[in-house]
């Protein structure tokens, strides 16, 4: 039977990241298991690609205090290891006077968690971003960037394993803890069962699951929202040159269909967030399991007990007809025609995780531990961005001493 001191599942940001913390602070035998051929096949690698700079977060908590820090660290390694990097920044544009207020709010937020970001007027936006469209004023945050996901996931695995503290398994999903025939730490996977002094889940969409399978986290369940992206036309690209995005909602987990210019030119727009019926639900049927009607009946539970919950899905599910997506990016963009958008394959699936007693959507990361089993539970955006803090975060909390 295989063995390792410590094995980590899913080779997501999270999972690389943590690693990588792990062997820095002397770990030598880590080991982890990927379902996958080969890292970033989901949220990881199919994200914005947007180094976030701790604006949205409510102050103090995971979310907020990872993200500046984990901006740093990924600008940081970028800059070491010669990959993508396009330090653009960003600027947030309330279009309708009624916006304001909570543009203001915003504001005032970014500065609670220490982000540099600073107040414009129309003037200063139209030296940033022509083509932005704001009323009096915009919020400007110098150091959101936007990096390759993909690569720097490669680039993370590469040195874990030439460095010789950690191996990966491709192709090797986990499927829960053996049986007690098979010793206590020992998992069973696809591959065959793998013993553990320590696991660490961060199976990302599948994390709920695997929790569960140790009796873990029950009170919690995964919703998974579909990202949608369209792009701007390359003969429109130059229209954004880096990232415009909308005033959003404090109250939901999402940032609102916005422009970011990708490092290699191209103009993304969206992505939205629609709920979706299954964990890789990345077509209309593709993805699709024997667990969606219980993804559906979850769905109609947070429908019926959650008023911002319908209001986020029915506001989302419009943006599936081209006209209402043309209206969301029309407003935030001067000049812009339906002629001007191009449909993207580009989309990705972020679980949402939801306190199935009350119904709200968990707006924080969560990790819950339980003797040798650390499970990384909650996610959600800004996870790329402050991953290599999180990490930190994780080893500190969870695997000291
Ligand atoms: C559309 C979209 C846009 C986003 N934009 C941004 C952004 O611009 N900036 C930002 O900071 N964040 C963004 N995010 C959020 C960010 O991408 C995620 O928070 C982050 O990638 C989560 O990483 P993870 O490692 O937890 O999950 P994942 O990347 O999903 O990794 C989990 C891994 O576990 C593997 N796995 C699952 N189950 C098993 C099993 N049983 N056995 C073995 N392996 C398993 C999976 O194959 C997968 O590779 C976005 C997310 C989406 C979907």
């Amino acid at each position: 039977m295989e063995h390792a001191a410590i094995v980590v599942c899913g080779a997501g940001v999270l999972g690389l990241t943590i690693a990588r913390e792990l062997a820095a602070r002397g770990a030598d035998d880590i080991l982890i298991l990927e379902k996958e051929p080969r890292p970033g096949l989901h949220a990881s690698g199919r994200n914005s690609g947007v180094l976030h700079a701790g604006i949205y977060y409510a102050p103090g908590s995971a979310r907020a205090r990872t993200c500046l820090e984990g901006n740093r660290l990924m600008r940081a390694y970028c800059a070491e290891r010669g990959l993508p990097l396009a330090g653009c920044g960003k600027v947030i544009v309330a279009p309708d006077p009624a916006e304001r207020p909570a543009l203001e709010a915003l504001h005032r937020r970014a500065l609670a968690n220490g982000s540099p970001a600073v107040l414009i007027d129309e003037k200063e936006l139209a030296e940033l971003e022509p083509g932005a469209v704001t009323s009096g004023r915009a919020l400007h945050s110098p150091l959101t960037a936007v990096v390759d996901p993909r690569a720097v996931l490669a680039s993370i695995a590469r040195e874990l394993t030439e460095g010789g503290r950690a191996r990966i398994r491709y192709g090797c999903r986990v499927i829960g803890p053996a049986g007690a025939a098979c010793g206590t730490r020992t998992l069973t996977t696809a591959l065959g069962p793998v013993s553990y002094g320590r696991l660490l889940n961060c199976a990302g969409a599948h994390a709920d699951t695997l929790a569960h399978a140790f009796g873990l986290g029950r009170r919690w369940a995964m919703v998974p929202f579909k990202g949608l992206y369209r792009k701007l036309r390359p003969r429109r690209a130059a229209l954004v040159r880096g990232n415009v995005y909308p005033v959003p909602d404090p109250r939901v987990p999402f940032l609102g269909v916005h422009f970011t210019r990708g490092v290699t030119g191209e103009v993304y727009i969206g992505p939205t967030a629609t709920p979706a019926l299954g964990r890789e639900n990345y077509g209309l049927l593709r993805g699709l399991d024997a667990e969606a009607p219980a993804v559906l009946w979850r769905c109609t539970q947070m429908l019926l007990g959650n008023p911002q919950f319908r209001a986020l899905a029915r506001e989302e599910l419009r943006k599936y007809l081209p006209s209402r997506f043309f209206a969301d990016c029309a407003r935030l963009m001067r000049g812009l025609s339906p002629g001007d958008i191009e449909p993207c394959p580009k989309v990705g699936i972020r679980p949402q995780l939801v306190d199935t007693v009350t119904r709200a959507l968990v707006m924080d990361f969560l990790v819950e531990t339980d003797g040798p089993t650390v499970h990384v539970l909650n996610a959600i955006s800004p996870a790329f961005t402050s991953s290599m803090a999180f990490a930190r975060m994780v080893c500190d909390t969870h695997f000291s001493a």
